[in-house]
């Protein structure tokens, strides 16, 4: 496995083998747990090349608690890509990333005044920049991204389509521990308390879906659930809504046989957690 910090060292080497290789990208944040590890799994299917980027986005973080906390562990996360199968890890620094702080602000339209947009102001902006810059830097014909990110995914999507970036994307269910808490870097964070209670939030998902498609009015399936994951004393809630699975716009009334998407965001002691499933609503 190569491991480069520099974008010259990193084009470098691919222009050796741009010609005869399928390139997958497979952006992260590190820390990495068995969903990212999925990503490259997948990745490896469809392309000869694989790189995983490693760079914690200061641009995408709206809260500086959460930057200056976020989880850095390279060792081991180069030794789970290298077992993994990654053949290309490219890990830089802030300052390769970003030379000069960046002026251009990239703008999502309704997408974004949404669900993480409307509570993580300039998140998207941050994560359309890097993403960019990453496409242009690797120049990937396919680029791996989780379901778990479903908001992201669609940014990402529009982000191809309006640059004409010329790749394609793929994205992957997401990977649950045992209890159904969707995997996140941001799990580390939580105490042995928050922990036992965290999948709740799951859990929560499963109660609309499974209320929604029992003929509940959706209000009502998601103020009951909202309600029983409040209830636990642990968790703040900043979101839980039932949206269409394109611009994820709000939905009051489910058409049958539709696909939807159940999505939530709380605060669980210091770490702030998301979640979502994707469901076809009942006859
Ligand atoms: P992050 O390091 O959190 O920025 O995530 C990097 C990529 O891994 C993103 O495309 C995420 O959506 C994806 N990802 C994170 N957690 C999971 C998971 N539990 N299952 C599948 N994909 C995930």
């Amino acid at each position: 496995m190569q491991v480069f910090d520099t974008v010259t060292g990193l084009q470098t080497y691919l222009a050796l083998h741009r010609a005869s290789q399928t390139i997958g990208l497979v952006p992260t944040m590190g820390a990495l747990h068995a969903g990212h590890l999925a990503l490259v799994a997948q990745a490896r299917t469809e392309c000869s090349l694989v790189v995983a980027s490693i760079f914690v986005n200061p641009t995408q973080f709206n809260n500086p608690d959460d930057l200056k906390h976020y989880p850095r562990t390279l060792e081991a996360d180069l030794a789970l890509l290298e077992a993994a199968g990654c053949h290309v890890v490219f890990a830089p620094t802030e300052a390769e990333m970003y030379a000069c702080p960046p002026v251009l602000r990239l703008s999502f339209g309704e997408l974004e005044q949404r669900l993480e947009g409307a509570h993580r102001p300039g998140h998207f902006n941050g994560v359309g920049l890097v993403v960019s810059k990453l496409f242009h830097q690797v120049q990937p014909q396919v680029a791996y991204f989780g379901q778990k990110d479903l908001q992201q995914c669609l940014v990402v999507q529009q982000l191809v389509q309006d640059l004409a970036f010329p790749l394609q994307l793929r994205r992957c269910p997401t990977v649950r521990e045992a209890d159904g808490l969707a995997m996140s870097s941001r799990n580390r964070r939580l105490g042995e308390a928050e922990r036992q209670v965290a999948p709740r939030l799951h859990q929560s998902l499963q109660r609309v879906v499974q209320s929604a498609q029992q003929g509940a009015p959706v209000a009502q399936a998601l103020a009951q659930a909202r309600a029983w994951l409040e209830q636990s004393g642990a968790f703040s809630v900043e979101y839980l809504e039932v949206a269409d699975t394109e611009q994820l716009r709000p939905v009051t009334q489910l058409t049958a046989g539709q696909t939807y998407a159940v999505l939530v965001a709380a605060q669980l002691g210091p770490v702030r957690l998301i979640d979502n499933l994707l469901f076809q609503a009942g006859a």
